[in-house]
């Protein structure tokens, strides 16, 4: 694999190994809280032209989800089940819009290890039981600039 970069007029010429491999494969999908899933799903099938594939209930973690597939990534759409939710205090604070950035991973325990080593705070010690059958991870925004970070994987 070779990428030639250029900075304005400069080129500079990168070359990197065919053993190239990102930890992070993709974005896997965007969460987005909003108030009533009954509302805004209607409105993503009209923005994205597509149907909601799948609605999941996630009770431990207090939200309703419903997922579209956009190429290769997903957007996830929120709601709070009652109002000890995340997403319920996120909406209260900060009003619908995106609430995270999920990254697929290979390996969620080897990834969680190295984010752990170089300082950024997990928000759960052991993969977790997401929607759309996934083991997930979160990272605190506090040690990611204010953003929230979803680890991913598939369940085996
Ligand atoms: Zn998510």
């Amino acid at each position: 694999m070779n990428f030639n970069i250029r900075h304005g007029n400069k080129k500079v010429g990168v070359t990197f190994g065919v053993e190239i491999a990102f930890d992070m494969i993709k974005i896997e999908h965007l969460g987005i809280a909003v108030k009533e899933l009954g509302v805004s799903v209607p409105l993503f099938e009209q923005l994205l032209n597509t149907p909601c594939y799948k609605t999941e209930v996630v009770a431990t973690e207090g939200v309703s989800t419903a997922f579209f597939q956009t190429g290769e990534s997903k957007i996830e759409l929120l709601e709070a089940t009652n109002e000890n939710s995340p997403i319920a205090k996120f909406i209260a604070k900060k009003g619908e819009g995106i609430h995270h950035i999920a990254f697929a991973v290979e390996n969620i325990e080897a990834e969680m290890k190295r984010l752990s080593a170089l300082g950024f705070e997990l928000l759960n010690e052991t993969p977790k039981n997401g929607a759309d059958n996934k083991l997930v991870c979160f990272l605190h925004p506090k040690s990611t600039n204010g953003v929230l970070i979803e680890l991913c994987q598939d369940r085996p």
